[in-house]
């Protein structure tokens, strides 16, 4: 199948009533161990890279490897996502690439660290959407600012700091066009999320089912929502790592998520963890290897095996053969004619 936009994906989950993972990738391994896990389980799948990926890997390799994922896994729905967009142009650069949609995260300024006000978060995504739009690409918006930092961007701090106002978010998603919106509900970016496990005092799901009732059309998605498993902390310490306790965002308050217009969840943090850990177990258990294979086969397999979880938990499992993938210039002449406008937008009360 060929790359897919992501707008389409999230239709067709929200159809199903099912969520989709978006899992990052900065090399081929990653993007490998997430085609077997979607193969494996049947799921449609959303791969997406941050402007740290594209700078480590170059444009061109994502790209040509995202196309080669496309040809071998032909029944296989994929959509090619840029994760965190800090400006009109690296949007416009993602989109003149092949990337199917794109993040306009204009909840912080180009810096990637200073909050934004909204009239400049709505005027730099409206642009980024008409401009998108008419060329078949959907785009996700962030209101409300999440926590902590990864790959060099976010605001730091915890993720309380700047929740999302259910008006505004009504207000955003109207006046912006957006296909889908990211929350800010108490997650962060990164490994470090919560000092214990969260309840509904730090992780504001009473805030998300708000937000959904509002905007029952929206396609919402959870950033930040790695679980953090004990199991795969303990790996990493167990041979040599040095990780401090913490806790990420329970697969249950995910699946509650997905019950109330979540379906876009991405996951990063997880995968990190799993490879690490298999990479340390062979490095303290084999000390004598050093062919690269030796150990990036079973870092590999450790990310296929958390992504295929997820993709089952999720509930995307099952669901790659239901639909045929819509061309992206198809996508553009919905966006042209109206066909796509989810407006109105809010549910009567
Ligand atoms: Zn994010």
């Amino acid at each position: 199948m060929p790359l897919v936009s992501t707008r389409q994906l999230l239709d067709e989950a929200a159809k199903g009533g099912y969520g989709v993972g978006a899992f990052n990738v900065n090399d081929m391994e990653q993007i490998q161990a997430i085609m077997e896990a979607a193969k494996e389980t049947n799921s449609p799948v959303i791969i997406q890279a941050s402007r740290g990926a594209r700078a480590f890997a170059q444009d061109n390799y994502l790209y040509h490897l995202m196309l080669a994922a496309a040809e071998l896994y032909p029944q296989i729905p994929l959509s090619m996502h840029l994760d965190h967009g800090n400006s009109f142009e690296t949007c416009e650069s993602a989109i003149k690439l092949g990337f199917t949609s794109v993040m306009m995260d204009g909840s912080l300024k180009p810096d990637g660290k200073t909050p934004a006000t909204f009239e400049e978060n709505v005027e730099v995504t409206r642009k980024v959407v008409d401009y998108a739009h008419e060329r078949g690409i959907s785009v996700e918006g962030e209101i409300g600012v999440l926590g902590g930092i990864e790959d060099g961007h976010g605001a730091g701090g915890s993720g309380l700091e700047h929740v999302t106002d259910p008006d505004q978010a009504v207000e955003f998603a109207e006046l912006t066009g957006v296909d889908s919106l990211a929350i800010a509900i108490g997650t962060s970016h990164g490994a470090y999320k919560f000092s214990k496990k969260p309840d509904g005092s730090v992780l504001k799901m009473d805030l998300l089912i708000a937000i959904h009732k509002r905007l029952p059309k929206t396609h919402l998605v959870m950033h930040g929502s790695s679980s953090v498993p004990k199991d795969l902390q303990d790996i990493i310490n167990q041979y040599g790592g040095k990780l401090k306790e913490t806790w990420g965002v329970p697969v249950e308050e995910i699946q509650l998520g997905i019950k109330n217009g979540v379906r876009k969840v991405n996951v990063d943090t997880d995968n990190r963890l799993a490879i690490t850990g298999a990479i340390r177990k062979v490095f303290a258990e084999s000390p004598e290897k050093f062919d690269p294979r030796d150990y990036m086969k079973p870092a590999r397999a450790a990310m296929q095996k958390v992504v295929a979880l997820r993709m089952t938990q999720f509930g995307q499992a099952g669901h790659a053969g239901d639909y045929k993938a819509i061309s992206i210039a198809d996508m553009a002449k919905g966006y042209a004619n109206g066909s796509l406008s989810t407006k109105p937008l809010v549910a009567a009360k």
